[in-house]
């Protein structure tokens, strides 16, 4: 058991530490391990309460932006690595089905480029490159006596939790958005998708008519967005399915003069072939 003295040091050490990295805000549930040598923290836990979190935000959502699939399963997260002369690099991680999840794809990575001493250093001792946090959308897998799948099972510790607090240093802080469930995953994308219909209808977001098409062909988002801004403003905004029908108008168009163009001016085929590789937009593929 831990005295009452035990426990108000780590609390008093975990504020420090926070206050020195400059982190999340965030009040820490601070976990502890059973060890031969008796009790001893490894991480330091910061549960966001659902919030969703800038920069794998801005992942998902500049996919989006440009048609691609940015509301997928996998789980995304990232490692912040400060210098020795204060210089912050953020590194991002994704789970892979049944072979990594996201703080293994992170350690694996560090390890790679910098050697495992990033993450096993103190995350306050500033004389030296180190790991001060670790983000994951999901909470990391066997926190709370929590069981993961059984591919997980069979390698790395057995769960995140475990191999989290074998390899990092016990005061990084290992911040995450849901518990691990669908559930709480769910939850952490409708609000992902609710924060990015409100930048585009504020205007802090831009998404264009070819790019939202692109995504199944169909305009995905188109729904989402009008309702959203009727909500707000009462009126729908933008109507990304008549600037798509604008713009594929105007493209035939073009198309169609060229051709007249070519057929008059009689250009060898390899001049054509080049000029319409060169002409042939993306998205249309
Ligand atoms: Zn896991």
């Amino acid at each position: 058991m831990l005295t009452q003295q035990r426990r108000q040091n780590l609390a008093s050490r975990s504020s420090a530490v926070r206050k020195q990295q400059g982190g999340i805000a965030f009040r820490p549930p601070v976990q502890f391990v059973k060890t031969a040598a008796g009790t001893v923290q490894r991480y330091i836990s910061n549960d966001l309460g659902g919030a969703v979190e800038p920069l794998t935000y801005k992942k998902r959502a500049d996919a989006e932006d440009m048609g691609l699939n940015g509301r997928g399963d996998n789980n995304n997260g990232w490692a912040k690595i400060v210098d020795e002369n204060n210089k912050e690099e953020i590194i991002y991680g994704i789970s892979a089905f049944n072979s990594a999840h996201t703080e293994e794809s992170l350690l694996t990575k560090i390890k790679k480029i910098y050697g495992e001493e990033i993450y096993k250093n103190d995350p306050s001792d500033t004389s030296k490159k180190r790991v001060t946090e670790i983000y994951t959308e999901r909470r990391p897998c066997g926190a709370d006596g929590e069981k993961p799948e059984k591919s997980r099972q069979d390698r790395n510790e057995g769960s995140c939790d475990s191999y989290l607090k074998k390899n990092v240093h016990a005061n990084v802080i290992v911040s995450f958005s849901v518990e691990n469930s669908s559930k709480g995953f769910n939850l952490l994308k409708s609000n992902i998708t609710a924060k990015y219909y409100d930048d585009i209808v504020k205007g802090t977001r831009l998404i264009t008519a070819s790019n939202m098409k692109t995504r199944n062909g169909s305009l995905y988002h188109q729904f989402g967005i009008r309702s959203l801004c009727y909500e707000k403003y009462k009126f729908y905004g933008r109507d990304y399915d008549s600037e798509y029908k604008y713009f594929e108008k105007q493209k035939e168009e073009v198309d169609n003069k060229y051709k007249k163009v070519a057929s008059i001016i009689n250009v060898d085929e390899s001049f054509k072939k080049e000029i319409n590789e060169k002409v042939e937009d993306p998205h249309m593929k």
